[in-house]
């Protein structure tokens, strides 16, 4: 058999401490957590855990950040799959390496599998126009079936990401698959501010730096842009030969990143 592995696995390092806001997503994933760390007590208490949980926001809002962070916390093996990666580049396999996926972490439990995009594959189906797209009906048919064939006993929580929930084919969101969401929401100025003060940990900031008029002049940024602005930002004062990140390096950076936003919006117009 090929080599080629669509997902990975990994041990996260990355932990809440470095996902900053997402009060309430934290909190309510909080629960996972305990259970993934001690699943036996849980289960004597006779609880029960949801299995799949479905992270939805816009993108680069973190919810990749906050998969990972979740095995990073209860310190289990974290499975990563994006689903428009297997549906365009294994035609034929991707239902097969669905149980592939499955089969690995059930091995390794406890343990979270987080599928990103889940949209891609997981859109209703038959709706396409032409009749649909048989290889990701099939895709999605067995991660269906995976989604039921969990023992009590397999402690595997499934985390999948999408900003797209209304097109989600209402097989995925029934009881017993992805039947809990978490709002993954855009940051607000503070949330900014904290995402910057995240972020700014990794780079040499000037003394007199203020980070809340950046955080306060970027609305609609996410997390994804502010750590873009703060690596250009250092990446310009680099070549300016500065000492450290001045207030003028990340405005330089923040119009900078501003005009490549609307590039693309133009662009994708
Ligand atoms: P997509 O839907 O595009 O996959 P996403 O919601 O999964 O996006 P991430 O990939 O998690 O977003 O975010 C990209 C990067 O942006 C993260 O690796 C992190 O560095 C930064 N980031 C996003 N949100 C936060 C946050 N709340 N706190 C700190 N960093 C963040």
């Amino acid at each position: 058999r090929s080599g080629a592995k669509l997902y990975s696995q990994q041990l996260s390092r990355v932990t809440f401490n470095d996902v900053a806001g997402l009060a309430e997503a934290k909190q309510e994933l909080g629960e996972i957590i305990a259970y993934l760390r001690d699943p036996r007590h849980f289960s004597r208490l006779g609880g029960k855990v949801p299995r799949g949980i479905l992270l939805v926001g816009p993108p680069g809002t973190g919810k990749t950040l906050l998969a990972r962070a979740v095995a990073g916390e209860a310190e289990v093996p974290f499975f990563t799959i994006s689903a428009s990666q297997f549906i365009e580049m294994f035609v034929g396999v991707g239902a097969s390496r669905v149980r592939d996926l499955f089969e690995n972490a059930k091995k390794s439990a406890p343990a979270i599998i987080f599928i990103d995009e889940l949209d891609a594959v997981g859109r209703s189906r038959g709706a396409g126009l032409g009749g649909g797209n048989d290889e990701r009906e099939q895709t999605l048919n067995q991660l269906l079936s995976e989604l039921d064939g969990f023992e009590p006993h397999q402690e595997v929580i499934v985390l999948a990401a999408t900003n797209r929930p209304d097109v989600l084919d209402t097989a995925l969101l029934r009881p017993g698959r992805f039947d809990r969401q978490v709002v993954v929401e855009r940051p607000d100025w503070r949330d900014r501010l904290e995402i910057l003060k995240v972020h700014a940990r990794k780079v040499k900031l000037a003394e007199d730096v203020d980070l809340t008029p950046l955080a306060k002049g970027t609305p609609g940024m996410v997390g994804a842009d502010l750590e873009a602005v703060m690596n250009e930002a250092a990446l310009i004062a680099g070549r300016e030969q500065a000492e450290a990140i001045g207030n003028e390096h990340l405005d330089k950076a923040k119009d900078r990143h501003l005009l490549g936003l609307e590039r693309k919006l133009y662009l994708s117009d």
